[in-house]
């Protein structure tokens, strides 16, 4: 049995990991956090899960030792996770979206003493399409514009998603553009496209779970690459596959395509 703490436990995301670990069988949730003040604290976290009583109870912080923390919680949530994983040599698979470009350096900076799987989209498909959308942004080339189109749930905090810009940076990685110069966000006024821009537009809507489109048009035609996440069991899937893949590895900072063979 996998020891696993999760970050962030109370959430939508914290919540199907709970459930899904708690039915796999192979998983011993040892602790569940969730930020210090919550409603939740103190409730059984298989309870919280819709799962049916656990045994373990939602505390404020990190502590008892473990294989793997999993956190899909708040960039705070995901500092307590890193300070917590170096003192005591624990692996992270963090799937936490929006954090600051000094909040991802302390990732980065985590990653020199543990092994952590960050990726802004656990699903299979979402990884696939990453390389798809590289491969064929590479082949249309450069009389292609590419946008990129996201939808999600209203209470998704961030915009645009992790994934749109890490599809942005996948495409400009594959295409020789620097990811500052092309991106833009939205669009608006009378500025007329710039050649190689990549512009994200997000869109906030009722319940949808996650879809991201990668539209490359020119004057003809237009190819469109799109992916739909049908519930959050896709993503927390992949966090558990990357949890039983990151325990024992050396430290460094991996994702997604590492764990599932893709590099
Ligand atoms: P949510 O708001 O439902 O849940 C976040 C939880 O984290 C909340 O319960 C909050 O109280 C808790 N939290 C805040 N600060 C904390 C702290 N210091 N310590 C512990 N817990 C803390 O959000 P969600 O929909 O569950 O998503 C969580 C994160 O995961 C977001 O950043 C989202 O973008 C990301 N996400 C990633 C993937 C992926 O595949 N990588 C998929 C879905 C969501």
């Amino acid at each position: 049995m996998r020891k696993i703490a999760i970050a962030g436990a109370a959430g939508r995301m914290g919540r199907r990991t709970a459930a899904l670990a708690i039915e796999a069988e192979t998983y011993d949730i040892v602790a569940a956090v969730e930020q210090p003040g919550h409603d939740d604290i103190g409730r059984d976290v298989g309870e919280l899960a819709g799962v049916g009583k656990f045994g373990v109870p939602v505390t404020a912080a990190l502590g008892e030792a473990v294989d793997v923390v999993i956190d899909f919680s708040l960039p705070e949530g995901t500092l307590a996770a890193l300070t917590f994983c170096r003192k005591s040599r624990t692996p992270l698979v963090t799937g936490t979206t929006g954090l600051t470009p000094s909040q991802q350096a302390e990732v980065a900076d985590t990653a020199s003493e543990v092994a952590i799987v960050q990726a802004a989209n656990f699903s299979v498909g979402i990884n696939v399409l990453l390389q798809a959308a590289a491969a064929v942004a590479r082949t249309l080339g450069e009389p292609y514009d590419v946008e990129i189109a996201e939808t999600h749930h209203r209470f998704k905090r961030d915009a645009p998603s992790g994934t749109a810009i890490a599809l942005a940076r996948s495409i400009c990685e594959a295409t020789g553009r620097d990811l500052d110069e092309a991106l833009i966000f939205g669009r608006e006024g009378h500025q007329p496209r710039r050649p190689g821009e990549i512009a994200v537009h997000a869109l906030r809507v009722g319940d949808t779970v996650g879809e991201h489109q990668v539209l490359f048009g020119t004057l003809g035609e237009t190819v469109c690459l799109s992916h739909s996440a049908h519930s959050r069991d896709t993503f927390v899937r992949g966090a558990l596959r990357a949890a039983e893949w990151v325990v024992g590895r050396t430290p460094g900072l991996y994702d997604m395509r590492d764990v599932l063979g893709l590099r």
